[in-house]
């Protein structure tokens, strides 16, 4: 039975109770007012006729008495007497013993009463413990099966009302996450760092010995598919200590505290297991900056996010929690977040580079069998920018092909395919060949020419003609090493470029032909343009950081409009300058570009070797920008 039907279940019996409750609440008067005089018994004298304890005392010695019926255990009587104060005529009258009148019996024994006792009927004796009895077990039977079932299935969160407040996260108490720190490939640095926090689970005292503390959050910082949940996968299974898995946006609800109860709730959790790690992955949907955002913000966030620094200040001395937050925003995080005996330490995860692809594609390439003609290297070489997650998916997709190709090996043509898909989307069928499929080629031509004659561009890899994704045609450039530093003239060479295929079309077709297919490379011109004036201070502007990551200006005083206008002023100052340069590259080469298109249009496709092989017809003039 699952959970659900078990609920429903539960609700149809509690509704049900209820209603029995309800059918049943005449009865329940009778009960509760501790009455069962026979209702006709009371009709007949209920004019007169009530007399007092004592009073009854009195006629009992006076000999007035003729008959007593008890009721409800001797606490209620009605009498049957005749005295000259009624008329010398039998009445019946009613009398409320007093609690503890023991001898009661006795005396009317000894008066030679007839007496009779009427216990309280049978049926109503049942309804009696039914309804003060069943009724009620069933009803807490059915809370504890609630709360236990609730329990039960805390750990995948309940959305049930009973879970509202526990925490969402996954628990391992023995992890086997299967993941040991041989898996990870090209981040040795946060390896290193990890292993470090394995001896500090496993033997605290080597750290305590000499006056060191131990780390009471280490913060993951990096791009998307990088291996941040893998290395945290890693450590548990290394240091085999009992491992809570939480989402940020797992504590982000509509109610106000209940953020914050699930934080408490996870922490106490974990404080009764240690030592032990949690893991929060993407840490910023609870530690992003407070009173951020417009609306002053959102109490239930802060909340939560106030007790997530009071469980992380609350262990003094670390006992052996560790969070370890995942993030791939950490410019929006809190600031308190991010102070010391919070998350101590900050490990940045970046994307892998040639030979931590390299890595990453053999831990993958393990269980693959891989023909002969395919170069790991080579593959690593062509996947400038691809994360751990984009190289498994690139090998997973490859060997999806080769199944669907009916191999018994995945072979170059599977990954080059899969390449393709990843990066450009799925290809479409080719071009019919009309003016439109001439004007795609001088394009593309455009951006291989251009990035191939400037000094400071990398290498066409690929051009072709065949839809991917958006695009009608593309240009793809494999850069040789990773650059996370590039200088001004690399982006400009990517300017001139990106401009090189509308330019291309504006030179070959004129003005009036220029079609909307190049609003994409506009747009990364603009951008990269942009950054160059507000974040790098590579324009006459000077070196001041104008804008931040997320394009929010920096406020810099003085008059915002103004210094708006000269960041656009800049912007167009650099991007005209760009187009000059392609519009002379293309014109002083109209003639090899001619030639390459007519090839281009023939096979669709031309690899980096091919297109070079072409250029080399021709002598050239590299470029320097
Ligand atoms: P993140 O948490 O940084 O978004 P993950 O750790 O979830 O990324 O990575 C997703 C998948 O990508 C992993 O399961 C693994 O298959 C692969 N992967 C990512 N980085 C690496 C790496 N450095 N080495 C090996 N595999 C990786
Ligand atoms: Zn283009």
């Amino acid at each position: 039975m699952d959970r659900n039907t078990i609920q429903k279940i539960f609700i149809g019996l509690f509704i049900s109770a209820c209603i029995f409750i309800g059918l049943h609440i005449s009865n329940m008067t009778s009960i509760f007012g501790n009455l069962d005089i026979p209702k006709q018994e009371l009709a007949n004298n209920s004019s007169s006729s009530r007399m007092t304890y004592g009073r009854f005392l009195e006629y009992l010695e006076l000999g007035w008495v003729k008959q007593v019926d008890l009721y409800d255990n001797s606490r209620n009587a009605i009498v049957l007497a005749s005295s000259p104060e009624l008329g010398n005529r039998p009445q019946s009258i009613r009398v409320e013993i007093p609690v503890g009148a023991s001898q009661l019996i006795q005396k009317l024994k000894d008066y030679n009463i007839n007496f009779d006792a009427h216990p309280i009927p049978r049926k109503s004796l049942l309804v009696t413990i039914a309804t003060n009895l069943i009724l009620p077990l069933i009803f807490i039977a059915g809370l504890i099966f609630f709360f236990q079932n609730s329990d039960n299935f805390s750990q995948n969160a309940g959305n049930s009302p009973m879970n509202l407040g526990k925490s969402p996260a996954r628990f391992d108490q023995k992890p086997d996450t299967g993941i040991s720190f041989n898996d990870i490939a090209g981040i040795d640095e946060a390896k290193a760092e990890f292993e470090e926090i394995v001896s500090f689970l496993k033997e605290p005292e080597r750290y305590t010995l000499v006056g060191a503390k131990i780390p009471k959050g280490v913060l993951l910082v990096g791009p998307p598919g990088t291996g941040k949940t893998l290395l945290a996968k890693a450590i548990a299974n290394e240091a085999s200590v009992p491992f809570y898995s939480v989402a940020g946006s797992e504590f982000v609800e509509m109610f106000i505290g209940i953020g914050a109860a699930r934080i408490r709730d996870l922490f106490k959790k974990a404080s009764e297991n240690t030592p032990c790690i949690v893991f929060i992955d993407e840490i910023d949907a609870v530690g992003r900056e407070r009173g951020a955002g417009i609306g002053g913000g959102n109490d239930e966030r802060e909340q939560t996010l106030n007790q997530l620094l009071t469980e992380m200040d609350g262990f003094k001395e670390n006992k052996g929690v560790i969070v370890v937050g995942a993030t791939n925003r950490v410019d929006i995080l809190d600031a308190a977040l991010l102070r010391p005996g919070r998350f101590d330490r900050q490990i940045t995860v970046g994307l892998p580079d040639r030979l931590g692809r390299l890595g990453i594609l053999k831990v993958h390439a393990k269980n693959k069998p891989l023909n002969e003609d395919i170069s790991l290297v080579q593959i690593a070489n062509r996947t400038p920018g691809f994360s751990g997650a984009d190289l498994a998916n690139l090998l997973n997709e490859s060997a999806i092909l080769a199944t669907r190709y009916k191999k018994q090996t995945i072979s170059k043509n599977e990954v080059n395919e899969a390449a393709d898909r990843i990066i450009g989307g799925i290809a479409g069928s080719s071009m019919e060949d009309t003016k439109n499929k001439k004007l795609i080629a001088y394009h593309e031509v455009g951006h291989a020419i251009v990035g191939s004659l400037l000094e400071n561009h990398d290498a066409v890899e690929k051009v072709t003609l065949i839809p991917r994704g958006g695009a009608k045609g593309l240009t793809w450039f494999a850069p040789e090493e990773d650059a996370t530093l590039v200088s001004r003239s690399q982006l400009l060479a990517r300017i001139i470029t990106t401009l090189g295929g509308r330019v291309a079309e504006k030179v070959v077709f004129g003005d009036q032909e220029i079609t909307t297919g190049a609003s994409n490379d506009l747009q990364q011109v603009t951008s990269v343009a942009r950054q160059m004036v507000t974040r790098y201070g590579m324009s006459s502007i000077g070196p001041i950081a104008l804008e931040d990551e997320n394009n929010d200006q920096i406020f810099l005083g003085g008059d915002n409009e103004a210094i708006t206008d000269r960041i656009d002023n800049e912007v167009c100052k650099i991007v005209n300058h760009c187009e000059k340069v392609a519009t002379k590259i293309i014109l002083d080469n109209r003639v090899i570009i001619d030639f390459i298109v007519e090839q281009l249009l023939d096979v669709e496709t031309l690899n980096g070797d091919e297109f070079r092989h072409l250029l080399r017809q021709y002598t050239l003039t590299p470029i320097k920008n």
